[in-house]
């Protein structure tokens, strides 16, 4: 993906001059970059005000060290993260990731997407992320819970309902949140909604688990009707068999799909009857065992070693809801060759631009996830709206809700595509819709 436009292209230069060794933070920013020459031409307005220039820097980014004991008493340190990116438009508002691949580049990429995302949703939400390298799979319950409040412990001093408020992310589930939100009010004697993904006793809202999985499968659902094509009868893959695949599984298949494979990050499962999704709940959410025992359970059905095969199984829908750069450009050929036309992301940046080159090459429909899987933040951000009421609204309420925003971010990303004529480019809608109303808050607030 070449910059044309001279300015963006000068100052792309000069981000990967600051941001060296931090190619996922590169690739964010190049992909928005590419989507907002058209919006750097017709806004001389906003180069003026230096908003391209500002939001690529975080506001603030604070790194932290993390000291636990484990079950042997032995001190353990990890790497705590929190970037706070933009606030123009409200409190920063993203995940915590916790995963061993986790460093600062992840969390400025994710943290970048994160800005646009939140201003998709319509809500007024800031862009932020954070994490640790910390590996909750292989813990027990009370290492997970030590190094939590040990997170927490430093975390609690830069956040705060109306300053920053995290959510889960890969790693981060209601275990994870609970321990976090319990050290929270500890530290600070304060009940508020200061993270998201709250279980139901403390605060949470119905639907927030089941969001962002939804979400995809309502944005999906949009996109496909503008194209005059549907779930129904269709065959999806969807990689992942963490909160996201897990609940677009299930709303894919009610609205009228067969779902025929899952993964983790060791293997995957083909079953050509349709997934049996209570089973992979059972396995993954309660027993939080690996992908490849569903076949203990259904010997008809096939697992293979290594996720990337995944993308083999012919489709028409791929919904890559693991994790980055999950689909490269070999990937993508072979699902074209095997007839998908349409890929939504469920994941944060799954697919290389290599692989998003051949999306468009072969006139396939693509979601891109900063709009896609935007449902599980614009949930969240209902959770705050509720915190805040000191009310719980009804599973149908929040789900309502959840559809009319999706629905609406499609038709943001719509129009502005073709507004910028680049109509059915809806990886370029989202990045200017989103960019757009940032932007305009940003230049009315100054130099800041
Ligand atoms: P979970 O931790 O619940 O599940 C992640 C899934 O992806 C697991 O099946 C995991 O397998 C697999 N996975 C993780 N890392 C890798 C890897 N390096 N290679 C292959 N597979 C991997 O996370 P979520 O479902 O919450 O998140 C999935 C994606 O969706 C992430 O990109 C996240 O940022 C994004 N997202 C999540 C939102 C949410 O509300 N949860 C909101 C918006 C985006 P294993 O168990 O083997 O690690």
């Amino acid at each position: 993906m070449a910059l044309q436009n001279k300015y963006l292209a000068d100052l792309l230069e000069k981000v990967k001059q600051r941001n060296q060794g931090e190619p996922e933070f590169i690739q964010a920013v190049t992909e928005v970059f590419v989507s907002l020459e058209p919006v750097a031409e017709k806004r001389p307005d906003l180069v003026e005000a230096g908003v391209f220039e500002r939001i690529v820097e975080p506001e603030r980014q604070i790194i932290f060290r993390v000291p636990w004991v484990d079950d042997n008493g032995k001190t353990q340190v990890n790497r705590g993260f929190r970037v706070e990116f933009n606030s123009a438009i409200g409190p920063y508002k993203g995940g915590l990731r916790l995963h061993p691949s986790v460093y600062l580049g992840i969390i400025k990429f994710l943290g970048f997407e994160q800005i646009f995302k939140n201003s998709l949703t319509t809500l007024p939400m800031g862009g932020g992320k954070g994490g640790s390298d910390f590996n909750p799979k292989g813990k027990s319950d009370a290492e997970v819970m030590r190094f939590c409040q040990s997170f927490m412990t430093e975390l609690s001093k830069h956040i705060g309902p109306d300053t920053d408020v995290p959510a889960g992310d890969i790693g981060t589930g209601a275990r994870e949140i609970g321990y976090m939100f319990g050290q929270y009010k500890r530290l600070r004697n304060e009940f508020t909604g200061v993270l998201t993904g709250k279980g139901l006793t403390f605060g949470g809202s119905l639907a927030r688990t089941e969001a962002t999985g939804y979400g995809v499968c309502y944005f999906t659902d949009e996109l496909l009707k503008a194209n005059g094509k549907s779930f129904e009868g269709q065959t999806v893959v969807i990689s992942g068999s963490g909160n996201v695949a897990i609940y677009a599984t299930q709303k894919a298949t009610e609205l009228g799909a067969k779902v025929v494979a899952l993964s983790d990050s060791n293997g995957y499962i083909y079953d050509e009857n349709g997934i049996d999704l209570e089973l992979v709940k059972q396995l993954k959410e309660v027993e939080r065992k690996r992908i490849k025992e569903y076949v203990n359970v259904h010997p008809e059905a096939k697992y293979t070693e290594g996720c990337s095969g995944i993308w083999t199984i012919p489709c028409d829908i791929a919904l890559p809801c693991a994790t980055q750069n999950e689909i490269d450009e070999a990937s993508a050929k072979t699902l074209a060759e095997n007839g998908c036309y349409a890929v939504i992301e469920g994941a944060n940046m799954p697919s290389t631009p290599e692989a998003i080159e051949v999306y468009f090459a072969n006139n396939m429909l693509f979601g891109p996830a900063k709009a896609a899987n935007a449902g599980g933040v614009a949930v969240s951000g209902l959770e705050m709206s509720q915190n805040s009421e000191r009310l719980s609204w009804t599973f149908e309420d929040v789900d309502n809700r959840l559809h009319n925003i999706m629905k609406e971010i499609f038709k943001s990303c719509d129009e502005a595509a073709k507004e910028y004529g680049m109509e059915g480019n809806y990886m370029a809608g989202a990045n200017i819709a989103g960019f757009l109303k940032v932007a305009e808050a940003m230049k009315a607030q100054g130099c800041v």
